[in-house]
């Protein structure tokens, strides 16, 4: 089994959470792909649990070498990239991929695996409901607020090249649902 969960989202839309959930309730057949990125890591932040936290030379050294299946800068001066190396570690203990990326990697990555991966983009009810969200989770100074819901409407315009959209209204019904599109899509033939 070589199938792979893109998860896509404006930041601030539930990605994390609802990662969180479905690693929880279904990590026997799921595993989460470790991005590495520039960014500074958030007090909760574990380099090689969330992410893995790399200078930008070491990141550009990477990627000259090859080893990023898609990266982006997807906040200015920031880089986040999926590596060939997770993909191969998940794939080999017999589980899907999730991936947390942006649209455009989300996108790369589906055009990449096609009808081996489920593209999901995970939608707020609106962008108002949005930028309460994000400011509540108080992770972001306020540039890094501005930059990230200035770039919200933009991601949202993207949201009918994936394959499914889910509106994160309700947590509970936002997480059931989820559960039951991917455990239908692990479960259907390769
Ligand atoms: P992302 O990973 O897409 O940036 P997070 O999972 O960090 O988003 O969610 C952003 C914030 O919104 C978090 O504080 C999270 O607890 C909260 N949140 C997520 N889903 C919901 C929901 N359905 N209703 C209310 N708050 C939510
Ligand atoms: P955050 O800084 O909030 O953790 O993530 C910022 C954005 O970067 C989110 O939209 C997240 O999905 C995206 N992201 C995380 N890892 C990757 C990656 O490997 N590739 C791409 N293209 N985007 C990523």
């Amino acid at each position: 089994m070589k199938k792979s969960i893109i998860f896509s989202a404006p930041s601030g839309s539930g990605k994390t959470t609802v990662v969180n959930h479905l690693l929880k309730v279904l990590g026997d057949k799921l595993s989460f792909s470790i991005s590495a990125t520039t960014r500074k890591p958030r007090p909760n932040e574990t380099h090689g649990k969330e992410y893995y936290f790399l200078e930008a030379e070491d990141f550009k050294q990477k990627a000259k070498n090859g080893e990023f299946l898609e990266f982006e800068e997807v906040y200015a001066g920031i880089l986040y990239g999926t590596m060939w190396s997770e993909v191969h570690r998940i794939w080999d203990s017999n589980r899907a991929v999730i991936f947390d990326v942006d649209v455009k990697g989300g996108l790369n990555l589906k055009r990449e695996f096609g009808d081996q991966a489920l593209a999901i983009f995970l939608r707020p009810p609106s962008v108002e409901v949005l930028m309460e969200r994000l400011t509540n989770r108080s992770t972001e100074v306020e540039h890094q607020l501005k930059e990230r819901l200035a770039k919200a409407n933009f991601e949202l315009s993207f949201e009918n090249q994936y394959d499914v959209v889910v509106i994160n209204d309700n947590l509970e019904e936002t997480l059931a649902t989820c559960e039951k599109l991917v455990l239908d899509f692990i479960n259907s033939p390769a």
